[in-house]
């Protein structure tokens, strides 16, 4: 490292504020993508973003997507540290997938409302009144949650997943509502039970604004990508009739942009958090892509800052961790999935 290369780390380093909502201070500019590559090659490591991130941390990731994809290139990758850029029980599942490597997340307060929503203890009372109940997880869980797991699904599986399950056993699924609904609805199962739980970004996805827009945007095309609970409501609406089935197309990270590249509509419009624009726009820009909702931004994504990345990447933190015995058991509910059907559907 020259001198002048350490000047600038440090100076960027000094400008780092920490603060309730993340660190801030830092612009994700040239200079800051010149030195994270740097650390990241320092370090010997892959820097994985969510599709969900900023487009300054998505632009400088080794590779972007959603998280189980991401978790697999983890397990994959030769390098021995991760740094992943998203969510916590995003660095934990890829902790669960390869124990032996070292997982840094560039903030661990960066939560998740819908992980959230359930606890290890209350899924533990929720299996004590139903014993012989099969338990399916979302991903979007805790570690903790999915070693409590039978077996684990992505939106994209979750119908397949629990039509694998004997009929006549009780099914638990927890903890997004509307795909629990969706799920119920496709397979038209009574005996399952969907734990209340939701996503904060999606409120504002509701069926009239679905068919709002739908009058409003007679030729645009709607994609839903079910991914993360921020979009679950719009693939429960989208079932329901408020948009026409004709133009509606739910898709996997991969199809949505081989879609974005195929399509014949000049008007997209997007029911997913905010940041997957940035993927879209890239792939096609001469289509329009627009959101559903506009304030559909995850406030957790979002404190993956270019401050708190630059943080991580000199400091070697914050490291993920889980328990082994914990790992182990949950690491087993997403080895059933994997068996059963394709995480993303096959299109990532
Ligand atoms: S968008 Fe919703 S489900 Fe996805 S990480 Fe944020 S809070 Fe969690």
């Amino acid at each position: 490292m020259t001198v002048t290369e350490q000047l600038s780390a440090d100076h960027l380093m000094s400008q780092i504020v920490d603060g309730p909502g993340g660190f801030s201070g830092v612009d994700g500019d040239a200079q800051w993508a010149a030195e994270v590559r740097r650390l990241v090659e320092l370090r010997g490591a892959t820097l994985l973003a969510h599709n969900y991130q900023l487009p300054a941390i998505q632009d400088v990731a080794d590779h972007v997507g959603d998280s189980l994809a991401l978790s697999r290139i983890a397990a994959e990758a030769p390098e021995d540290t991760i740094v992943f850029c998203g969510v916590h029980f995003m660095a934990e599942t890829a902790k669960i997938l390869s124990p032996a490597k070292t997982v840094l997340i560039p903030d661990q307060r960066a939560g998740c409302s819908l992980a959230d929503s359930i606890t290890a203890d209350e899924l533990r009372a929720w299996k004590a009144e139903y014993p012989d109940a099969v338990v399916v997880s979302y991903v979007n869980t805790t570690a903790a949650v999915k070693a409590e797991t039978d077996i684990c699904c992505t939106s994209s599986n979750a119908v397949d997943v629990v039509a694998s399950i004997p009929a006549d056993r009780d099914v638990l699924f927890c903890p997004d509502q509307f795909l629990g609904a969706h799920v119920r609805r496709v397979t038209g199962r009574k005996n399952l039970h969907i734990w209340a739980g939701e996503c904060h970004v999606h409120a504002g996805i509701n069926g009239d604004e679905l068919a709002d827009q739908a009058r409003t945007h007679p030729d645009a095309e709607l994609f839903v990508h079910p991914e993360c609970g921020c979009a679950t409501s719009a693939l429960y609406l989208a079932g329901e009739g408020s948009f026409p089935q004709d133009r509606v197309k739910i898709l996997s990270t991969g199809g949505m942009l081989d879609a974005a590249r195929e399509t014949g509509a000049r008007q997209v419009l997007v029911a997913t958090e905010v940041g997957m624009l940035h993927q879209l726009r890239r792939a096609a820009p001469d289509v329009d892509f627009r959101a559903v909702n506009e304030r559909a931004s995850c406030k957790y994504m979002k404190m993956i800052t270019p401050a708190a990345l630059l943080r991580c990447l000199v400091e070697g933190a914050d490291e993920v961790d889980v328990d082994v015995d914990v790992a182990a058991a949950a690491r087993l509910s997403v080895q059933r999935m994997i068996e059963i059907g394709q995480p993303g559907g096959g299109g990532e």
